[in-house]
C-alpha cells in the first residue's frame, strides 16, 4: 500500500441507518450526502443507503442530485436546495429532484422553466428562522405563498414541503426559530395545502430534541459515524470510516508513515494520537507527504497506522482529532485529497 487509505465499512453505515431511523421514527430519515457524502464516496453511500431502504436523499446542489439519480433509480426522493441556475434547474426537473426554494426570485425562475418545459416542479419552500441563510423572511412568507399556489393551480408547480435549518446552538434559539417555522406551515396548510415533508432539524437535534423533528429528519453526521464536536458518544453509533497508513521507515527519531498535508491532513494535527500494532501512540509532526509518529516496540515497514477510525488499535474518532484543532469531524473527513483511496471493506 503506498497511498493511505479511506476504509469504508457498509456494515457500520447500515448499522448507523437502522440506528438514526429507530431512534426518529415516526420522522422519516433525509440522508444527506453534501460533499461527497462528507468524504465517503456518494456512490457507494447511496448504494448502501437504498440497500437499507432510505427513501430520502438531501443532495445539496443538483449536479450531486442528479449522481444520486443514477445511482439510485427511479424510485428514491432527492431534495437540492442550493439557489441554482435554469440549465441545472431544467435538469432537476427532468430528473424528478425536489428544489428547496429559499427566495420569491428563485421561485419564480422554477415557475418559469416548469412553464417552459411542461414540467411540474415538487417544491419545498423555506422561511429563514434566523440564521439568515437563505430563506424567505417571515415578512415575504405570505406573497412567497400566494405565488407558489398560483402555480400549483396552473399545475406548474406542486408544494411538497416547508422547512429550514435552525443553528443547534441553544435550545432557546431553536425553540424560537421552531415558533417561526411552526406558522409558516401553518400559512401554507391555510391556504389549501398539506404539505407532506416538513423538515427542521440535522442530525444533532433531530436525535436530542424530537419535538423539533418534522415528518422528515435530514441527517448527514451521525449516519456517518460522526459524533458532534464536544458532544457525547452516541447509542449504536459507529465511525463508518478508518483513515490508515503504512509505515515507510524507522529510524532513531521515530516511525515515518506515508501520509502528510498534502492528503487533507490538517498539520496542526500534530500532537494527537493515532492507532498503531503496539497500541496509542503519538503522531510527532505532519509534513507534505509524511509524518512522524512516536515509535513503538518492534515497529517495521509496512506496519498499519490507524489516523481515525472505531478505536480498535487506540486510535482517536475524527471528531476528537477535531476538537484537538477546534473543528468539527466533518471537516478532518472533506478535506481528504484524491490522493486517498477509498477502499469498501465489507
Ligand atoms: C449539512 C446539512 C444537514 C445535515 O447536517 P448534519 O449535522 O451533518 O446532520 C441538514 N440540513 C442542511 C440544510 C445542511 O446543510
Amino acid at each position: 500500500m503506498t497511498r493511505p487509505e479511506l476504509r469504508l465499512s457498509s456494515d457500520s453505515l447500515r448499522a448507523n441507518i437502522a440506528a438514526v431511523r429507530r431512534r426518529i421514527s415516526p420522522s422519516r430519515l433525509m440522508l444527506v450526502l453534501k460533499d461527497d457524502a462528507y468524504g465517503h464516496g456518494l456512490s457507494w453511500v447511496v448504494d448502501t443507503a437504498v440497500q437499507a431502504g432510505v427513501e430520502w436523499f438531501g443532495s445539496y446542489d443538483i449536479r450531486s442530485g442528479l449522481a444520486v439519480r443514477r445511482v439510485a433509480g427511479g424510485d428514491v426522493r432527492i431534495f437540492a436546495w442550493v439557489t441554482s441556475t435554469d440549465g441545472e434547474i431544467d435538469d432537476a426537473l427532468l430528473n424528478d429532484i425536489d428544489l428547496g426554494v429559499g427566495t420569491i426570485e428563485y421561485l419564480g425562475r422554477i415557475v418559469a422553466r416548469a412553464s417552459a418545459l411542461g414540467a411540474k416542479a415538487r417544491v419545498h419552500l423555506k422561511i429563514d428562522t434566523g440564521l439568515h441563510r437563505n430563506g424567505v423572511l417571515p415578512g415575504d412568507w405570505a406573497t412567497a405563498v400566494a405565488e407558489a399556489r398560483e402555480a400549483e393551480r396552473s399545475g406548474i408547480v406542486e408544494i411538497v414541503g416547508v422547512w429550514s435549518h435552525i443553528a443547534e446552538a441553544s435550545d432557546a434559539e431553536d425553540d424560537a426559530a421552531q415558533a417561526v417555522f411552526l406558522d409558516a406551515v401553518r400559512a401554507v396548510e391555510e391556504s389549501g395545502v398539506s404539505p407532506t415533508a416538513v423538515h427542521l432539524t440535522a442530525s444533532a437535534a433531530s436525535w436530542w430534541r424530537p419535538e423539533l423533528r418534522g415528518t422528515v429528519s435530514r441527517i448527514g453526521a451521525f449516519c456517518y459515524g460522526i459524533r458532534s464536536a464536544d458532544g457525547p458518544e452516541l447509542e449504536g453509533i459507529v465511525p463508518v470510516a478508518s483513515l490508515v497508513t503504512t509505515v515507510t521507515e524507522v529510524t532513531d527519531d521515530g516511525v515515518f508513515v506515508g501520509i502528510g498535508s498534502f492528503d487533507g491532513l490538517p498539520s496542526t494535527l500534530a500532537g494527537a494520537f493515532v492507532g498503531t500494532p503496539g497500541g496509542t501512540r503519538e503522531l510527532r509532526s505532519v509534513t507534505h507527504t509524511a509524518s512522524l509518529v512516536e515509535p513503538w516496540p518492534g515497529a517495521r515497514v509496512g506496519d498499519e497506522v490507524v489516523l481515525f477510525g472505531a478505536g480498535a488499535h487506540g486510535e482517536s474518532s475524527a471528531t476528537t482529532l477535531a476538537e484537538r484543532i477546534d473543528t468539527v469531524g466533518e471537516e478532518i473527513l472533506t478535506r481528504l485529497t484524491a490522493r486517498v483511496r477509498r477502499i469498501v471493506l465489507d
